[in-house]
């Protein structure tokens, strides 16, 4: 196989060899597939083309410094994939089931495997959707469960750290108040596709969302958290319509445990951006992401003025911190103090 530069791919769709599916029909689950076939045969009526019962994961597959692979906790994806498919009523699988079809995939997709030292990685995405023929309202009794991997570059294409900026969602909004937003479901980004669309056209590269009900203070970016860095503090968004990251999770405890930061999980009103010091992006995708500015475009009777929040044009040096951290972790530079990577044995 020809070598892949991973430095000039982005976070997107490559090719790998095989995917990894089980069906649960009545109740029971098949064995898992292995399987170089990636179209999926589906009857039309079956529930996700319609009412959209289908929730995802996603996380990444690294290969070690000491060689070793590794899996950046799993299992709290397979613990969020559970309340995601609770929330929409229909079975999932269980953790036993979710870890063993993961290192199936990353062992089926062994050559896909960015070098240590790329700013790659396999990244894994698990699918859990309905598939059951319908046509009445009701949740999915048939489920099928697909687990299908990507060697991503970093998300924007760029070297990682590299500042990009954001708008305020002042007329769309990613999730209602007692809405699916803090589940990780397709229909969240139906959802939100189109205010995304309109950010990019306007050369932003993140969309901030903010809390459906009042529009005051902030939630999300369209498919990562918010975090800033302020007087030695970590202040992140406390909203149940949020989506609950593992890496922000993760960041929260390195943040406090190890670098002596105070963590905030908190309402932050938007007039508060003003006062931060670093602000980020962050997710498994995303990992950290530096916002070098973002923009309130605020419609008056007089018509539309911007009002700017202007940050570094380089990432902050505690989120630089963070990030090092983080990654060392998943390479096994550093000690993974916490237990939380899984290790994923070479095929025979
Ligand atoms: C997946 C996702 C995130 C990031 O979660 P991680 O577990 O850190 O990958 C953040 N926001 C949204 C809307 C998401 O879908």
């Amino acid at each position: 196989m020809a070598e892949i530069d991973y430095s000039k791919r982005s976070f997107s769709y490559y090719p790998t060899n095989a995917i990894v599916y089980s069906t649960c029909i009545e109740g029971k689950w098949s064995k898992p597939v292995v399987t170089d076939n990636f179209n999926l045969s589906l009857h039309c009526f079956a529930g996700v083309f319609h009412y959209a019962p289908c929730c995802f994961e996603g996380l990444k597959a690294f290969r070690g410094v000491d060689g070793r692979v590794r899996l950046f906790r799993p299992d709290e994806n397979a613990k969020r994939m559970e309340s995601s498919a609770q929330y929409l009523d229909m079975p999932s699988p269980n953790m036993e089931m979710f870890l063993d079809m993961c290192v199936k995939c990353v062992q089926a997709n062994w050559d896909y495997l960015p070098p240590t030292d790329s700013c790659g990685s396999l990244y894994l995405r698990p699918v859990l959707f309905g598939m059951n023929p319908q046509l009445g309202i009701h949740s999915s009794r048939d489920v099928m469960f697909v687990v299908m991997a990507s060697g991503v570059g970093t998300y924007s294409g760029a070297k990682a750290l590299v500042p990009g900026t954001a708008v305020l969602s002042r007329n769309y909004d990613r999730a209602a108040t007692y809405g699916s937003g803090g589940y990780k479901l397709g229909a969240n980004y139906a959802q939100s596709l189109h205010a995304y669309n309109l950010a990019h056209k306007m050369g932003y590269r993140e969309l901030l969302f903010l809390d459906s009900a009042t529009h005051t203070h902030i939630e999300e970016f369209g498919s990562s958290n918010f975090f800033a860095i302020k007087h030695g503090c970590y202040v992140t968004p406390n909203s149940p319509s949020v989506l609950p990251s593992i890496t922000n999770k993760s960041l929260r405890k390195v943040a406090e445990m190890e670098f002596g930061l105070k963590v905030e999980r908190r309402t932050i009103f938007i007039d508060e951006l003003e006062t931060f010091e670093e602000v980020n992006s962050c997710g498994t995708a995303v990992v950290i992401t530096p916002i070098s500015r973002i923009d309130d475009k605020v419609t008056l009777e007089s018509g539309t003025i911007t009002r700017e929040y202007k940050y570094s044009e380089e990432c902050g040096p505690v989120s630089e911190k963070l990030y090092r951290r983080i990654i060392g972790i998943q390479k096994g530079i550093e000690e993974d103090t916490y237990g939380w990577c899984m290790f994923v044995n070479e095929p025979k």
